[in-house]
């Protein structure tokens, strides 16, 4: 099967997005990613039984060491980043090191952050393997880790020189994870492409399948259109917030769940419901979108309202927090229907209770 190759282009700067079936396996090409003599390799332990065989034989030729840290959002802190260090130092890594990421998001985040800081920067290369990783987090050089009071608190944006998705590792991904990367996939249709939405719905069926050929597609359509904003708003003082769509939400319910409850994607979708909810009730968005938003998720089996048990007072209080949040009120990416979100920078915080208590 073909091998899509797309580009970020940040002035002089660019790098290759390589979408296909079984590029792991092409050892040549990744050891062409590492052209100085120190790799450093992250990934966890979910991952490392599948795949982290082939990215070592990769790099055979290299002084190459190699990170296992335990799965999940929970881990996407200060302590473990502080490990990477630690391994990149045993390492006795140069600046001309290069530190790739085999995983999903949480370890594309950590060893990003990592390759940022070290030294004051390396070279990185993102080897997603979750949907989410490859259609969102690999993509655009946002890099951090999670503090206790809240989401990325602690980050730098850091882009890889080159990301590098097989499709092939998506075989294993467990089904909740699966359906955790569609909501992010959906959130491009929702924010700015309401063709694509379209062609979601339609192929909803064939996606939750794991059919190779619309995955690919899927990815392929949001790498392009994550690739279109970050190259005109890289650093996100403007057009790059609409990614956010649903987030402000989202990482509040994660930060109140402690990071051990909803996954990300899974928080997103009950964000991108609230949002739209709350768009549609002040009037900005029809009411009718946000309910085909709300069952194009359900029927990827994702959930759309708030897990039982969280307080809304406290809810609020984590938005506040959000970086997206400016003093007094909050800054929300709101919407005015599929395919077209917006940010709204002064949105009395009366107005968001209700559907924080719906
Ligand atoms: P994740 O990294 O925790 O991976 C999900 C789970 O799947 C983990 O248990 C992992 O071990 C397992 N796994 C990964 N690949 C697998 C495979 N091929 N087979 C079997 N199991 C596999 O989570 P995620 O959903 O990939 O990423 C979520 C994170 O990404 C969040 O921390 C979020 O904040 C971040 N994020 C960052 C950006 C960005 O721009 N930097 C964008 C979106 C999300
Ligand atoms: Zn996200």
């Amino acid at each position: 099967s073909e091998t899509r190759e797309l580009e970020v282009a940040l002035g002089e700067r660019r790098y290759p997005i390589r979408i296909g079936r079984g590029l792991l396996g092409d050892a040549a090409a990744l050891a062409a990613l590492v052209p100085g003599r120190h790799a450093l390799v992250v990934t966890d332990a979910h991952v490392a039984p599948h795949y982290l065989p082939l990215v070592e034989a990769a790099l055979g030729g290299k002084q190459a060491g190699t990170l296992v840290l335990p799965p999940g959002e929970q881990e996407k802190t200060l302590a473990r980043f502080g490990e990477v260090m630690a391994a990149l130092a045993a390492l006795g890594a140069s600046r001309d090191a290069t530190v790739l990421a085999l995983g999903g998001g949480v370890v594309g985040d950590l060893a990003g952050f990592a390759a940022a800081c070290w030294m004051r920067g390396v070279r990185f290369v993102q080897l997603p393997t979750t949907l989410l990783a490859m259609v969102d987090s690999s993509v655009g050089g946002k890099t951090a880790v999670d503090l206790p009071e809240g989401k990325n608190l602690v980050g730098a944006f850091h882009q890889p020189a080159a990301v590098v998705a097989d499709t092939a590792t998506l075989a294993t991904l467990p089904p909740r994870e699966l359906r955790a990367g569609l909501a992010e996939v959906v959130k491009y249709g929702a924010l700015g492409d309401a063709g694509f939405f379209a062609w979601l719905e339609a192929h909803a069926d064939a996606l939750l399948a794991r059919d190779d050929a619309t995955l690919a597609e899927a990815i392929a359509r949001c790498c392009a259109h994550k690739a279109g904003i970050v190259a005109r708003d890289e650093t996100e003082r403007g057009e790059r917030m609409l990614l956010n769509f649903g987030h402000t939400f989202g990482h509040a319910i994660e930060t109140q769940q402690g990071y051990g409850g909803l996954l990300h994607g899974e928080a997103v979708a009950v964000g991108m419901v609230l949002a739209a909810r709350l768009s549609a009730r002040l009037g900005r968005a029809p009411a009718a979108d946000a309910e085909r938003l709300a069952a194009l998720l359900t029927r990827l089996g994702l959930p759309t309202t708030i897990p039982a048990g969280l307080d809304p007072a406290a809810l609020l209080a984590r938005m506040r927090l959000d970086k997206k949040a400016v003093s007094g009120t909050l800054r929300l990416i709101l919407w005015r229907g599929l395919g077209q979100a917006e940010v709204v920078d002064t949105l009395p915080e009366a107005d968001l209770l209700p559907v924080l208590s719906a």
